[in-house]
């Protein structure tokens, strides 16, 4: 392991398996796991296993695993069929962005009709 991480952190726990999760998928420097409270039939969090606290903290230095981490989606939504009906991937970042982890995550959301704007 060669990437940063926060003990304190509820993903880095997850990442690590010390918190258990129902994975979908993982890379070197990527994982997917079920949300624990779906807002659709499929929602999917997929996260950088390295530590990057928000949007925020995105630099020249961290930032080419998020290229990763949309991969990582058009690959999801390919094993698991919601590719062509399609689907929305969502991050929230600080308070007014409703982000509650603060581990960078992009919510991956399919299976019905999303509505917009969010609320
Ligand atoms: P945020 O609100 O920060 O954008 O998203 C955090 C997401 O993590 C929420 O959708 C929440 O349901 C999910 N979540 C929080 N704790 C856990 C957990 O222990 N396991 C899993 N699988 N998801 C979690
Ligand atoms: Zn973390």
């Amino acid at each position: 392991m060669c990437y940063k991480t926060d003990e304190n952190c509820l993903f880095c726990k997850i990442v690590k398996g010390d918190i258990p999760s129902t994975k979908v998928y993982e890379t070197e420097k990527v994982y997917a796991f079920r949300d624990i409270e779906p807002q659709a039939p499929q929602h999917i969090i997929i996260i950088p296993k390295e530590h990057i606290a928000s949007a925020n903290d995105l630099n020249g230095e961290n930032a080419e695993v998020i290229s990763e981490v949309f991969v990582a989606a058009a690959h999801i939504a390919k094993i698991e069929g919601f590719a062509d009906n399609g689907y929305r991937i969502v991050n929230n970042c600080g308070n007014d962005g409703g982000q509650t982890v603060g581990h960078i995550h992009f919510h991956l959301l399919a299976g019905r009709n999303l509505q917009w704007p969010p609320g």
